[in-house]
């Protein structure tokens, strides 16, 4: 089965005339429609808000994108909290889910006016004694055991170190109030990369019911419920894409149900998607430069896994186009590499392809999230640039890639490399 790059193969070739791969691309269009067909899915719920995942794709010309759209920030940094700041994100578009906390990171986000989602009920001790405890509050869910979908396990919650237990949610909600807390939040993030519709409405489920009860035993003025991250995208091209709009009426269903019978009709739904807005529209574009064969059949690529993690670190699947070559018969067998002195440095193992010739552009699908994100410095192996297709169809360049000048600029503290020459 196939999968269509979002750029065609005489415009991808264009475009490598102007900037040398790797690099990532990113589908302006296809951000947009995307963006727009979350909010209208959730447009039953008044304060609807989508905190986009800052980690999943850091760019400022994205977020510029999302903020258009309404969107606030996701972060769980210091300079993710900077980033978002810079860009005019304010106050109650700025949300900081974090863990292990530095001190530091509490004080910022605190000054910048962001929410604050705590990750533990220790934690509310620590932001007391820092910056005290701020009108509007929240806090992280995590039921324990196993998350389950029709009988099918998603995921294990009592495996993560993330969150609350509800005992800690109903003593942490009393104290946080006792200590001048008006407004609360919960939060929770049981399952990665779900491609079901039924996740969002099964942790909505779970959510709304511990909501109520908090309620009902703590007084607290709920505000929001915040969906978190989750929603995932086919990575294959057998798998069935998630339909936002059904996922957004199911939430509906289950909000008027659980939160109707508790008389609670203003609560705001909120998310922290990253894979969802960004995974499909992004695509990392390298050039097969070396083939090897020798017990298998190899393919080296001017991209390795400092570029592009996913594949090395979880073994995830990252379908593969060779362009100009996307209705030839996948015959040749190959394992795709980077140049990494890492045996795991490999995009594809033992995959179906037409045959690669040196020169060859392969285009790598649905790396708009965690992707270039990921990036390392392993090998000394400098970081791509990121280029916007815009939807004219121009081209924006919106990073330019690293330089070996970036790559040793932590040692201008002194003097070791000032014979370092650049020109070569
Ligand atoms: C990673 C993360 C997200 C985004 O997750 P996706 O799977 O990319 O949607 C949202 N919220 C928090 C707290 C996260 O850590």
């Amino acid at each position: 089965m196939r999968k269509i790059p979002f750029v065609s193969n005489k415009k991808l070739r264009e475009i490598v005339k102007k900037y040398p791969t790797p690099f990532h691309i990113y589908d302006e269009k296809g951000i947009r429609e995307n963006v727009q067909a979350l909010n209208e899915a959730f447009s039953w719920n008044e304060g609807f808000k989508e905190y986009f995942a800052v980690k999943a794709n850091p760019n400022p010309f994205i977020l510029k994108i999302f903020q258009e759209y309404g969107c606030g920030c996701d972060c769980s940094s210091l300079t993710e909290l900077m980033l978002a700041h810079s860009l005019g994100f304010e106050g109650e578009d700025i949300m900081f889910s974090s863990n292990a906390t530095p001190d530091n990171e509490f004080i910022y986000a605190n000054k910048i006016g962001a929410t604050i989602n705590l990750d533990d009920f220790t934690h509310i001790e620590v932001l007391d004694k820092l910056v005290g405890i701020p009108e509007t509050i929240s806090c992280r869910f995590n039921p324990g055991g196993l998350f389950t979908i029709s009988n099918s396990i998603m995921d294990n919650p009592g495996d993560a170190k993330y969150g609350f237990t509800k005992e800690q949610l109903i003593e942490g909600f009393k104290i946080l109030k006792s200590k001048g807390a008006k407004y609360f939040g919960i939060h929770a993030f049981l399952a990665s990369n779900t491609v079901t519709n039924e996740y969002y409405p099964t942790l909505a489920k779970t959510l709304f019911e511990t909501a109520v009860e908090l309620v009902e035993k703590t007084g607290v003025e709920l505000k929001f419920v915040n969906l978190s991250g989750g929603i995932g995208i086919p990575y294959t091209p057998e798998q069935e894409p998630n339909d936002i709009r059904v996922i957004g009426d199911a939430v509906r269903v289950v909000y008027e149900e659980i939160f109707g019978a508790a008389g609670l009709y203003d609560v705001a739904i909120y998310t922290e998607l990253g894979r969802f807005m960004m995974g499909p529209y992004g695509a990392l574009v390298s050039t097969a430069i070396r083939e090897k064969h020798t017990h298998k059949e190899y393919i080296g690529l001017d991209a390795c896994a400092v570029n592009l993690m996913r594949p090395a670190m979880y073994g995830a699947y990252h379908h593969i186009t060779v362009m100009g070559k996307e209705n030839a018969p996948c015959d040749h067998k190959y394992d795709v590499t980077g140049s990494l002195c890492e045996n795991n440095d490999k995009f594809a193992i033992d995959r179906m392809l037409p045959k690669i010739d040196i020169g060859d552009l392969i285009y790598i699908h649905d790396t708009g999230a965690h992707g270039f994100a990921m990036g390392y410095n392993y090998n000394g192996k400098l970081k791509s640039a990121e280029i916007l297709l815009r939807e004219d169809g121009s081209t924006q360049l919106i990073r330019r890639a690293e330089t070996p000048k970036d790559y040793f600029a932590t040692f201008d503290f002194c003097d070791i490399l000032k014979d370092m020459d650049y020109n070569n």
